[in-house]
């Protein structure tokens, strides 16, 4: 390594981080670069969702469909053969042998790659990045006062914590209420009444550990709005169904209404014709970036007021294992689904007295529960962000959020976009919060494009670089 080594910082270690390290690391011809790495937590490769734990959590997608690596759709899935030689690409396998899978593509990337660019593991929580002296260079700031010099920083910060709840305030000290479901533990005393706030896929994560570490003697209430649980996965089909994509783009451009019209229609088709409506949602998900890039402003807030429920939940699909522990434990009384609002929450002795009201009716009812753990999902609204680092960025206008607080806005090649809509040259974004811009982008099968595509821009960018500074010499 020489002084015109470049240093790319990648914050976050997660699925979005080390598969955009994994693809500089593949890269052929780019150098020199040091490709630093740094991650708070122990070990890279896992984030929340990949972390092996107490309970074996199921991938909700099948292996044949989970690969990290765009050029080698069945990678994942010839990876866990070689740990279960009867693994099939129709499988739900193990969400911790999927961070094995990460890791060990990271590893081998590293070994792939050129001796001019390496690889730094770092253990460090970034909480600032500044801008140096000569307003381009980066410094990231770590919360054990480490500062870490880069030339490009990518942020993959990941899944943002759950929002906090403000009916909650009063809850918020007591050792009863979980706001971070993956923080609360997945056993109980006997005969215990735990309230899950969602009944989406966390919630469903949470009654399938419970119901397994508790041996069913627990009983559990989950609320939401709507009460709506995913459905069930279907045997992955190789001929996906082949929608109008010019129709569908057309009628995103009127309203949602009609756009909705015409997915609804292009299920019962798929339907129709033997296929399956999950076949149309994903046809409709590989074109969801281009139909939210066409649907006006007005029109997405009315996406997100009263279709977002109904499409998550299709969208967004549970294994049949984990569907069939849940109906297990409903059929048994053990799991109350429930439509409705959350009103109170209350201490009552070692116990909160919980009060709420059922969609569409008018009395309010109550729970007592030993325990209440936060099953809402990520809160990606970057204004309501609780992370120190993303307060530094909107402090520094280094960033900016979309008019609907989805997330993060960034340019085509992942740069951010500052307060006043100008791409950054060197602060990059990669995760979950691309959804400001694209909608769709939470899960393996998108953040792998997109880790893919910023890692080559990055490439390409230090590669002409060093050209330009060699013509220059
Ligand atoms: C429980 C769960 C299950 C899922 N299951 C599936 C599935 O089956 N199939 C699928 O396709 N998708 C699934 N997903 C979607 C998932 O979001 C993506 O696949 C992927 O995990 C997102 O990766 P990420 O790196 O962007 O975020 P994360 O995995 O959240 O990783 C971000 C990492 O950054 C670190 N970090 C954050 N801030 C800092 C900082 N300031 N300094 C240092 N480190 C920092 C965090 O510790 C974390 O390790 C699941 C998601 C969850 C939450």
């Amino acid at each position: 390594m020489n002084s015109s080594t470049r240093t790319i910082a990648i914050v976050g270690g997660g699925f979005s981080g080390t598969t955009v390290a994994a693809n500089l690391l593949r890269t052929p011809n780019w150098g020199p670069a040091r490709v630093v790495l740094i991650e708070r937590t122990r070990g890279v490769a896992r984030g929340i969702a990949y972390a092996d734990r107490d309970y074996k959590y199921l991938l909700n997608v099948p292996a044949g469909r989970m690969s990290a690596n765009p050029r080698e759709p069945l990678e994942f899935l010839e990876f866990a053969k070689r740990r279960l030689p009867y693994a099939t690409a129709e499988d739900f396998l193990p969400r911790a042998l999927y961070g094995e899978y990460l890791e060990e593509s990271l590893a081998s990337a590293e070994l792939s790659a050129s001796a001019e660019v390496q690889l730094e593991r770092m253990r460090a929580e970034v909480v600032e990045i500044r801008r140096g002296d000569d307003g381009v260079s980066l410094h990231l700031d770590t919360i054990d006062g480490r500062t870490i010099g880069a030339d490009d920083a990518v942020l993959a910060l990941g899944n943002p914590a759950p929002a906090s709840l403000p009916m909650m305030d009063s809850l918020l000290s007591s050792p009863r209420y979980f706001e971070d479901p993956w923080a609360a533990p997945s056993s109980c005393r006997a005969g215990e009444t735990v309230l899950l706030i969602g009944t989406s896929l966390t919630m469903a994560d949470v009654v399938a550990a419970t119901s397994v570490n508790c041996n069913d003697n627990v009983t559990i209430h989950a609320i939401s709005r709507h009460g709506l649980v995913p459905p069930s996965q279907t045997a992955f089909r190789h001929a996906p169904c082949e929608g109008d994509s010019g129709a569908l783009l057309r009628e995103a451009s009127f309203s949602v209404r009609r756009l909705m019209r015409s997915i609804r229609r292009l299920a019962d088709n798929t339907q129709r014709q033997g296929g399956d409506w999950r076949e149309a949602v994903t046809f409709v998900r590989s074109i969801a970036p281009a139909l939210w890039g066409r649907l006006p402003l007005r029109e997405k807030r009315r996406f997100l007021r009263h279709v977002r429920p109904y499409w998550d939940v299709h969208r967004h699909r549970l294994p049949q294992e984990t569907l069939a522990q849940l109906e297990h434990m409903r059929l048994r009384g053990n799991l109350k689904i429930h439509a409705g609002r959350l009103l109170t929450f209350e201490r009552s002795g070692d116990k909160v007295k919980v009060t709420w009201r059922e969609r569409g009716g008018t009395k309010a009812s109550k729970l007592l529960v030993d325990r209440v753990i936060n099953c809402t999902g990520p809160e990606y609204n970057p204004h309501r962000s609780r992370d120190p680092l993303m307060h530094s960025l909107f402090a520094q206008r280094l960033a900016s959020a979309d008019p609907l607080g989805l997330g993060l806005r960034t340019s085509d090649n992942g740069a951010l976009l500052d307060e006043d809509g100008r791409p950054a040259d060197n602060l990059f974004y990669v995760g979950p919060q691309l959804r400001a811009d694209y909608w769709e982008a939470t899960a393996a099968a998108e953040l792998r494009s997109h880790a893919e595509r910023l890692a080559l821009h990055l490439a390409d960018a230090t590669r002409r670089r060093a050209q330009q500074a060699c013509h220059g010499a």
